[in-house]
């Protein structure tokens, strides 16, 4: 479970987010919708203690993203996945995912392998695990991605605009791989631009501007009983 109160974040004087409040409950799959600049991205990231917030709090089953010792707790339980992949280029497509497994949780090396097999099988690329990342398209890393955060067994997944840096001929496959994950009591925080995406598997919808959550509800109330003007209007430009 996560739970944000009154969370504040600057960047020197830049107000980034302004006193946010919301909750995620477990296996709830929540799309985060906004414009650019709004503060999605840094939101998922002060979950994730990527980033320091500035005010307020958040807490991950219990344990503030403010106490220093409860950071690698934190990170163990929320897996991101990035807009850019972030893959580390000198390591296979299979070191990149067993990595954090072997160093971070210490596993048994042919356990975590043998995980990351079944993975990679079920993102479509059993056979690529002894590639390097420039050796696979935009959609293929970004599915070696989403291995690398599941090896982790993570219960809270932050995907921060994933599809947007892919080919759109590749998006579906990536998108097939996250529906497949709602729904089985991974908690899921999407940052999309994939309205109908958002609209077939997010259970809660939040939209962000400038810093603040705007709005925050179920996703049948956000989609078909909009009160806001401008969010209609801001949705229906992104189909
Ligand atoms: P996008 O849809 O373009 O990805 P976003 O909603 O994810 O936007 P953020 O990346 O969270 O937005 O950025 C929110 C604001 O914070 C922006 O004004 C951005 O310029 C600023 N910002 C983000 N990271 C930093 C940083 N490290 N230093 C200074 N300002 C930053
Ligand atoms: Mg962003």
């Amino acid at each position: 479970m996560i739970e944000l109160s009154n969370v504040d974040k600057h960047y020197g004087s830049l107000q980034v987010l302004s006193n946010v409040s919301m909750h995620f409950a477990d296996g709830e799959v929540t799309a985060i919708l906004g414009p650019s600049g709004a503060g999605k991205s840094t939101l998922i990231r002060c979950i994730n203690c990527l980033e320091a917030i500035s005010g307020g709090d958040i807490v991950v089953n219990g344990k503030s993203v403010r106490d220093k010792r409860a950071v690698l707790d934190i990170q163990k339980q929320t897996s991101m996945v990035f807009q850019h992949f972030n893959l580390y280029p000198h390591l296979t497509a299979l070191q990149n995912i067993t990595l954090a497994p072997i160093k971070v949780l210490r596993k048994n090396k042919a356990d975590v392998e043998a995980q990351a097999r079944g993975l990679l099988d079920m993102v479509g690329l059993a056979s690529k695990g002894d590639r390097h990342p420039a050796e696979l398209s935009g959609g293929e890393q970004q599915r070696v991605g989403i291995c690398r955060a599941l090896a982790m067994n993570p219960q809270h997944l932050l995907l921060d605009e994933v599809t947007s840096a892919i080919d759109p001929e590749m998006t579906a496959e990536v998108l097939r791989v996250i529906e497949e994950l709602a729904g089985t009591g991974t908690t899921l925080i999407l940052v999309t631009h994939e309205i109908e995406f958002a609209r077939r598997i997010a259970d809660k919808v939040a939209f962000m501007e400038g810093g603040k959550l705007v709005a925050h509800s179920d996703a049948e109330t956000f989609f078909n009983h909009q009160s806001e003007e401008r969010i209609s209007r801001f949705v229906d430009k992104m189909k």
